[in-house]
């Protein structure tokens, strides 16, 4: 649950930090009318998903490469 402080910042639940509401993305679906998550967490998510995707992308590659005959 989002609290807002003295400061009138919101707590971001991935960063686990405190910041402007401003930098909170708008999200139509979440009661408060935003995201969870400030842009910069929500971004460094997005970022980790595409790396994590490109990995297993290069994981599975390789499988397939291991399963062919050498000879
Ligand atoms: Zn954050």
């Amino acid at each position: 649950m989002r609290v807002a402080n003295g400061f009138g910042e919101l707590y971001c639940t991935r960063g686990e930090h405190w910041v402007d509401p401003d930098r909170f993305p708008l999200d139509k679906r979440a009661k408060t009318g935003r995201a969870s998550w400030c842009r910069e967490c929500m971004a460094e998510y997005r970022r980790q998903r595409a790396a994590q995707a490109k990995s297993e992308q290069l994981r599975a590659l390789a499988k397939q490469k291991q399963l062919q005959p050498i000879f």
